[in-house]
């Protein structure tokens, strides 16, 4: 199989073969074309899978090619356990995204590190990548609004679990909108991701690696 064949535009087909992927992992060849179809997804995939362009692929297919600047608001967020994984994910995207021609602002927020910069970062962003708790801080503060939202990225949910963000998670989750597509991704499948599944998604398609 080719990323081609997987539904993707031949900008990010050329995108890919510049970064030196040759065909697309298990992951991505179940992901990318239901993801472009706007179907939920719980992915079962370890670091290494190529779990991070199975999501950041398809999402990006929908901002290539659009034409106006206008506005920005948030379109999509990725939560994330920690902040390696979260600038690890915002690259990701940023270099995918300079193959599309539009402007598009990506960024990571997390803490540990001083709120102002990421504050101004947002205004412009329309994809973000975030740890919970700093995004919670952005939120309180006016910095950041879900409100806009029209795709959610769970990303290592255990992880996130097991580092004690539940009730960080739902804080966040309670500010999303119900109309938005889902898209959840976990090492392992336990009780509580069996919970957040049954909670968040809507018939999602299982990929288990
Ligand atoms: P991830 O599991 O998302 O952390 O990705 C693991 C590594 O695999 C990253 O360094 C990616 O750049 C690389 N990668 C992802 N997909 C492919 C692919 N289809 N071909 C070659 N390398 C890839």
């Amino acid at each position: 199989s080719s990323f081609a064949a997987l539904g993707l535009s031949q900008t990010l087909v050329d995108a890919v073969a510049e970064q030196g992927y040759t065909q697309p992992y298990p992951i991505q060849q179940q992901a990318i074309p239901a993801v472009l179809t706007g179907r939920d997804i719980l992915g079962i995939a370890k670091t290494g899978s190529g779990k991070t362009a199975s999501f950041v692929l398809p999402i990006l297919q929908r901002f290539a090619g659009r034409k106006g600047a206008g506005r920005r608001s948030m379109r999509v967020l990725v939560l994330v356990p920690t902040r390696e994984l979260a600038v690890q994910v915002a690259e990701v995207f940023q270099t995918f995204a300079e193959y599309l021609k539009t402007p598009l602002q990506t960024t990571a927020v997390f803490g540990g590190v001083s709120i102002n910069p990421q504050m101004i970062a947002l205004r412009n962003a329309e994809i973000v990548v975030a740890t919970p708790g700093r995004l919670l801080d952005l939120i309180s503060q006016n910095a950041a609004d879900l409100s806009t939202l029209d795709t959610l990225v769970l990303d290592e949910a255990d992880k996130m679990l097991e580092l004690g963000f539940a009730e960080e998670m739902n804080q966040v989750l309670a500010q999303v909108p119900q109309q938005r597509q889902t898209l959840l991704f976990s090492a392992t499948l336990g009780d509580a991701i069996q919970d957040i599944r049954d909670n968040l998604l809507r018939d999602p398609l299982l990929i288990d690696i």
